[in-house]
């Protein structure tokens, strides 16, 4: 059998845990060279110039979590340690190094780089919208989406003096807004804004997750759910994944949670043609 080889590209330390870990999980576990990209340094935008020594601390330590929880996973980690950009608005956006300010297509050509490496038949990154329009995972899709396209035509990217390499397919992740839905449902009874959540109350609830008919993907991963819960325990300084539903017991979580949604970008599905794999023969 060929070595089956993944690539996911993602925007900050955690969103390999929190996002798809899972799906990491079990095909790392199934033996797939699972290989995740992460963008950003993850350091919150908020932290002002004058605390450089806070910022330094505060990259040490999300490193350190992060390349626990890549471990745990059983993947391999790469860095692109640009600058975490904030979220819609947030002045750390105009940084210089912040990743949305950086050039695309230098950064094009670092995925590109990866790919042609790497030689990874699939794929994965955040989809267009960034699950709840944070930019860095915009920019995520943008360079992922223009890289997977470029790498395997030898007239892109010629410097990196490297064979190029056509990956076969390219998935984004996918929330479901059912799960939205119903949870916007809890926080109007309990007299919450849905559309000022989050610690900063600028993210709208009412705007996140894709409709379920658009999910082409669907990875069962109920037997790594612990192990994607071990992970997401490493991000303390993010809360360790511990937020969401506190409400429901661990093993319901797993019946109603344990499968990622994604979104087949290419090759597109026939219409209506549903799967359950990355790796399959359609
Ligand atoms: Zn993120």
């Amino acid at each position: 059998m060929t070595k089956r080889t993944l690539l996911a590209v993602l925007a900050h330390p955690d969103d390999e845990s929190f996002g798809p870990g899972g799906t990491l999980a079990r095909y790392a576990a199934e033996g797939v060279d699972v290989h995740i990209v992460i963008a950003t340094d993850g350091v919150a935008g908020s932290v002002v110039e004058a605390y450089q020594d806070e910022l330094e601390r505060l990259v040490a330590v999300r490193t350190k979590e992060l390349e626990a929880a890549v471990a745990i996973l059983g993947g391999t980690l790469h860095k692109l340690c640009y600058r975490d950009s904030g979220y819609i608005n947030d002045p750390a956006n105009e940084h210089p190094d912040a990743f949305i300010q950086a050039d695309e297509q230098e950064a094009t050509g670092r995925i590109v780089q990866l790919i042609r490496e790497l030689q990874p038949q699939v794929i994965m990154t955040h989809d267009e919208t960034g699950g709840y329009f944070h930019p860095d995972h915009i920019m995520c899709w943008k360079i992922t989406t223009a890289a997977f396209h470029a790498a395997g035509d030898a007239a892109q990217f010629p410097d990196l003096g490297l064979e190029p390499y056509q990956p076969q397919r390219l998935y984004y992740t996918a929330f479901s807004n059912r799960w939205v839905k119903f949870a916007i449902f809890i926080m109007r009874l309990r007299g919450q804004d849905p559309t000022r959540w989050g610690r900063n109350q600028d993210i709208d609830m009412t705007r996140i997750g894709v409709d379920p008919n658009k999910i082409t993907t669907r990875i069962d991963y109920r037997k790594y759910w612990e192990v994607k819960r071990a992970a997401s325990a490493q991000h303390t300084s993010q809360g360790g994944g511990t937020s969401f539903n506190r409400l429901l017991p661990n093993w319901l979580q797993k019946q109603l949670f344990g499968r990622d949604g994604f979104m087949r970008a290419y090759p597109p599905l026939a219409n209506g043609r549903r799967e359950k794999e990355f790796f399959n023969d359609e």
